[in-house]
């Protein structure tokens, strides 16, 4: 049953057949460079793309502009107590300016760093700190067929075979990211986050939380973990947290809005050199690079992310996507994380080799039936990786209703039964930096 009724809404309408091609053309098959009014479904991520709360609404008029100490700033500051049980809090533009601040403060060049998968961002900033990331994810995490309650799991063996090689001494922090956005969005148990807070405490590093969807990993423990079912959720979120020496927050995730991010830390002298770093990088540490109304709806979205109804619906809502996907005889990987549907694009467009991105030919093909826009996270994002082919599509929270998502599977049907057809792609343009050329690149069909 939803828990929401809508109040406001954004209309959107399907583009005809040949205002689609006519987009997708000009685009350079590439939907990063298609106009959101082109889209009728936008599955492109879950980042900041989800609708407030009438309170968040409100809660924007109430906020407190002052460049210091803003009134907004102190009512995160006890949502974020509250909800995650930490008492100093930084506000940071989004999660990556939250990464900024944490591990720019923690780690020196030569560092090691150890998590169950490094997301994107969180990899960039510690490369860019002249550490190296490693990621240390149970077996069968990008596993399409794989079974288990939480695949997301950090491999705490594997961590401990690999500080035994490099030695304790160069692993400064130990980071968990719950759910595991790069494993598919899979979940990660709380005994797993206990026994990689011990391998932390083994090593004598920091051990930090990337909790982004801390609320969606909560829902999952709560529904499969023995001896959980029982607890309230945000009992069960905040014990996640609880092992952590710092977290580090998007709040275009769990919490519900828009723009907005934080890190969160227990150590004091920890906490004043992360305040110096996030002045040089944020803002004042009381605004963090928001205004005060950005700071004053993610206090109130936090509240939010844990509403049980609304976080069954939320997780329940992705697995009716791969449900309809799966009805449609659409590959998908197996079980739904939280936030997000992949699509195998590697065997469902098996004719298309690797090189000529069945994952991206997918993600046209889905635009062009339908204007449903998802992303290609396989060879044509990753060049050089040894990954599958696979295509997300991510749900935004409290935005789409059923019918929407019926229509991603009508569509994704309709591409599977003219899949013969379609040939692979090259990259005709791309940007200097191959590593986000998936932003910009252009490509076009290529017969052969
Ligand atoms: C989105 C995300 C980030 C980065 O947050 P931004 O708000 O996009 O900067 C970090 N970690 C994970 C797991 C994420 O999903």
């Amino acid at each position: 049953m939803r828990s929401y009724k809508a109040k406001a809404v954004t209309p959107i309408r399907l583009p005809d057949r040949e205002g689609r091609i006519e987009a997708l053309d000009a685009a350079g098959h590439n939907v990063f460079n298609l106009d959101s009014d082109a889209v009728y479904v936008d599955l492109l991520t879950d980042s900041g793309t989800g609708t407030m709360s009438d309170e968040q609404w409100a809660a924007l008029m109430r906020g407190d502009e002052a460049y210091a100490g803003s009134s907004s700033f102190a009512r995160l500051q006890s949502a974020v107590s509250d909800v995650m049980g930490f008492e100093h809090v930084i506000p940071t533009h989004q999660g990556r300016g939250a990464e900024n601040v944490v591990y720019g403060s923690l780690l020196e060049e030569g560092d090691v760093v150890l998590n169950n998968t490094h997301f994107d961002t969180t990899r960039a900033h510690v490369a860019n700190q002249g550490a190296e990331a490693v990621d240390c994810p149970v077996e069968g995490a990008w596993d399409r067929e794989a079974t288990g309650e939480f695949l997301g799991n950090f491999d705490v063996a594997q961590g401990r075979e690999i500080a035994d090689e490099v030695g304790a001494e160069r692993i400064p922090v130990v980071v968990t990211t719950i759910t595991n956005n790069s494993a598919a969005g899979q979940p990660v148990s709380l005994a797993n986050i206990r026994e990689t807070a011990e391998l932390a405490d083994e090593l004598d590093a920091w051990f930090v939380v990337d909790a982004c969807r801390f609320a969606e990993n909560a829902h999952f423990v709560k529904e499969r973990e023995p001896g959980q079912g029982d607890r309230a959720l945000a009992d069960i979120a905040r014990e996640q947290l609880s092992y952590a020496d710092a977290i580090t927050m998007s709040g275009k995730k769990d919490a519900l809005v828009n723009i907005g991010g934080f890190a969160a830390i227990r150590d004091d002298d920890l906490f004043e050199r992360a305040k110096q770093r996030a002045i040089l990088y944020e803002g004042f540490p009381t605004y963090g690079g928001l205004a005060g109304r950005d700071i004053e709806a993610m206090a109130v979205g936090l509240r939010e992310a844990v509403d049980p109804p609304y976080v069954a619906e939320r997780v329940e809502q992705v697995a009716t996507l791969g449900e309809l996907l799966q009805e449609a005889g659409i590959p998908i990987v197996t079980p739904t994380g939280g936030h997000a549907v992949y699509v195998d694009a590697g065997e469902l467009l098996d004719h298309i080799p690797t090189e000529r991105f069945p994952g991206q030919r997918l993600v046209c093909e889905l635009y062009r039936e339908g204007a449903v826009r998802g992303v290609e996270l396989g060879s044509f994002a990753f060049p050089g990786a040894d990954r599958p082919d696979y295509v997300r599509l991510a749900v935004p929270r409290r935005t789409y209703w059923r019918e929407h998502l019926e229509h991603v599977a009508e569509t994704a049907a309709a591409v599977r039964e003219q899949r013969e057809e379609y040939v692979g792609l090259e990259i005709v343009e791309e940007p200097p930096m191959k590593e986000l050329r998936h932003f910009s690149a252009r490509l076009e069909p290529v017969e052969e």
